[in-house]
């Protein structure tokens, strides 16, 4: 049974003071939450949050980290850092990522085998663009994006790995996407997963949607047959909203 995931990116918003504050609020708000709480913060947030997020039901995330183990890469972050510091979660290949700064499939697999092998859970994005889904290529083009983040991955580390699928046109534009095409481009993904894998392993595998999810349309989007949470921007800065999406 998978269990609805509220995965909150808070993207580059909020010092290690304000992370903090947010995150004493949240706890609160969220102790007895219906669905499993996450939080994607800022790498200099993450002490902080960690430590704000002790003993309770707040699972702390990184937004990134580099695929080696150390070395010459200035301003990179490596999984052990991350590990060290308590974090349990890492974000890999977010859309913004790859547009912004070049993150390939390649460099997600690369990311995905490296977070696993430190203990990490990795949760890989995924999505089109508007115009690949004009251009009726959705399913492909996301086949192929999964395809490459497991390449090479054990039926046990594919277990362990969360999928967020994000349309890219509903990231942060306050179109999100309908339920049921969310939901059956999440159910793609299974059958995708299930190809590599099998049914059994595809079917526990939690896959969630993102792109513009708010307090309104998270429950019909969570109560959908694919979704298993959503991975949430700009409603995850406001503690009020973000608790009922923990709730929803
Ligand atoms: C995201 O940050 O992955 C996201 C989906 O943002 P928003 O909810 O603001 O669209």
């Amino acid at each position: 049974m998978r269990k609805i995931l509220a995965a909150g990116n808070w993207k580059m918003n909020n010092t290690p003071s304000q992370a903090e504050a947010m995150i004493n609020e949240l706890k609160a708000k969220v102790k007895d939450a219906k669905n499993d709480v996450l939080i994607f913060t800022p790498f200099v947030c993450l002490p902080a949050a960690v430590k704000a997020a002790e003993g309770s039901n707040i699972k702390i995330g990184a937004q990134n980290m580099h695929f080696e183990d150390k070395g010459a890469f200035t301003g990179e972050i490596s999984a052990q850092m991350l590990k060290e510091i308590g974090v349990e979660y890492v974000l890999i290949g977010h859309s913004e990522r790859r547009e912004y700064f070049a993150e390939t499939d390649d460099t997600v697999n690369a990311k995905v085998i490296q977070a696993l092998k430190n203990g990490l859970t990795p949760m890989v994005c995924c999505g089109e663009t508007l115009k690949q889904r004009e251009d009726t290529i959705t399913f492909d083009f996301i086949r192929s994006q999964i395809k490459i983040a497991f390449r090479s991955l054990s039926k046990e580390d594919a277990l362990k790995v969360v999928v967020a699928y994000e349309p890219i046109w509903a990231i942060g534009t306050g179109k999100v996407a309908t339920s049921e095409q969310a939901d059956e481009v999440c159910r793609d993904i299974r059958e995708c997963l299930a190809g590599i894998y099998d049914e059994e392993t595809a079917a526990n595998i939690r896959i969630l949607y993102g792109g513009s999810v708010n307090k309104d349309c998270a429950a019909e989007l969570f109560a959908m047959n694919d979704i298993d949470g959503g991975l949430v921007g700009g409603a995850s800065l406001k503690v009020e909203d973000f608790s009922i999406i923990c709730n929803a």
